[in-house]
C-alpha cells in the first residue's frame, strides 16, 4: 500500500482527499490516504499534499505543531512527492514576497519566487480553461480555479550547490578541494525548475478581463511549476471534480516508491 498524505492544518484539505479516492477509483486497495497532523502521521507518508487556503496560517500552525522541520526534511532530505496547490505552493516556495515581518515561514523546495495574490482580492477570483500539455497533448482543457492565487514570478538558481561554473573557475587556481567536487556531483544532478503550464492566450485575456498582468512578458505568467518531486499548482484542482491531475500526480508517487524500493531505501 502507498500512503499519501495531505496536510489537514487549514484550507481545502478534504476535497483533496476526495479527488485522490477519486483518482484512484479503481485500484482503491492499493491505496491509504490520510491526513496529517503530527510528525508521526508525516514519517508514514509516501507523498504528501498541502492544500490551498491560507499560507501565513498554515505555516505558523506548522510551526506550533512542530511540523516545519519534519515538513522540510520531508521534502528536501527525504525528497518525497509534493505537491503544493495556491497556498501551498507558497509554503513549497525558497522565496515569497509580501510575507508579513517574522509572520511567515516556508519550507521550501522549489527554488522559485512566488508572488502572492498576484490576481488581487478575493472578489477577482476566477475560473479558465487552460491546457495542460504534462497530462497529454490530446487532453481536453483543465477548468482551473484561480482564488487569490500566487504565480511564479522566477526562477532562482539552485540554492544548495555552488554553482559549477564557479567551482570549475575556482578549480583552474587550487587543486580541488573535496567540498568543491561535491558540489560539482550536487549542481550536475540537481534538478531544475520545469516550468509545466503558463496562462496566457484568450483564456487569461477573459479571465483577467483583458489585463496585462504577466512580469514574464514572453511566457505568460507560469501557474504550474515541478523541480525533482516537487510539483507545485496556483490554481485548486481540488474545487472542481476533475481528477486529471490528481491521478497523473498519483503515477509520480507510485514511480518514486518503486524507485526507493529498487534502491533498497
Ligand atoms: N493568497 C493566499 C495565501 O497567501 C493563498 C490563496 C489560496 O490558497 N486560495 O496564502
Amino acid at each position: 500500500t502507498v500512503t499519501v498524505g495531505v496536510l489537514a492544518l487549514q484550507g481545502a484539505f478534504i476535497e483533496h482527499v476526495h479527488l485522490l479516492k477519486k483518482a484512484v477509483e479503481q485500484d482503491a486497495s492499493d491505496w491509504d490516504f490520510i491526513e496529517v497532523r503530527t510528525p508521526e502521521e508525516l514519517a508514514r507518508c509516501d507523498g504528501l499534499v498541502l492544500p490551498g487556503g491560507e499560507s501565513t496560517t498554515m505555516s505558523l500552525v506548522a510551526a506550533r505543531s512542530n511540523l516545519l522541520e519534519p515538513l522540510r526534511d520531508f521534502v528536501k532530505v527525504l525528497r518525497k512527492p509534493t505537491w503544493g496547490t495556491c497556498a501551498g505552493l507558497i509554503l513549497l516556495a525558497e522565496s515569497a514576497n509580501r510575507t508579513k515581518k517574522g509572520g511567515q515561514e516556508l519550507i521550501g523546495g522549489l527554488d522559485v519566487r512566488v508572488n502572492r495574490n498576484h490576481f488581487g482580492r478575493q472578489t477577482e477570483s476566477f475560473q479558465a480553461p487552460l491546457d495542460l500539455p504534462f497530462l497529454g497533448e490530446t487532453e481536453p482543457p483543465f477548468p482551473t480555479v484561480f482564488i487569490r492565487a500566487p504565480i511564479v514570478e522566477c526562477i532562482l538558481p539552485h540554492q544548495k550547490g555552488v554553482q559549477v561554473d564557479e567551482v570549475e573557475r575556482e578549480d583552474t587556481v587550487v587543486a580541488p578541494s573535496r567540498q568543491a567536487k561535491d558540489a560539482v556531483a550536487e549542481a550536475a544532478t540537481a534538478d531544475s525548475v520545469e516550468v509545466l503550464a503558463t496562462l496566457s492566450g484568450p483564456a487569461a485575456r477573459i479571465a483577467t478581463q483583458g489585463r496585462s498582468i504577466s512580469p514574464n512578458e514572453e511566457l505568460g505568467d507560469v501557474v504550474a511549476v515541478r523541480q525533482g518531486n516537487v510539483f507545485g499548482t496556483s490554481f485548486h484542482p481540488e474545487l472542481t471534480g476533475d481528477a486529471r491531475i490528481h491521478a497523473w500526480w498519483l503515477r509520480q508517487v507510485q514511480a518514486a516508491v518503486n524507485k526507493r524500493k529498487k534502491l533498497g531505501q
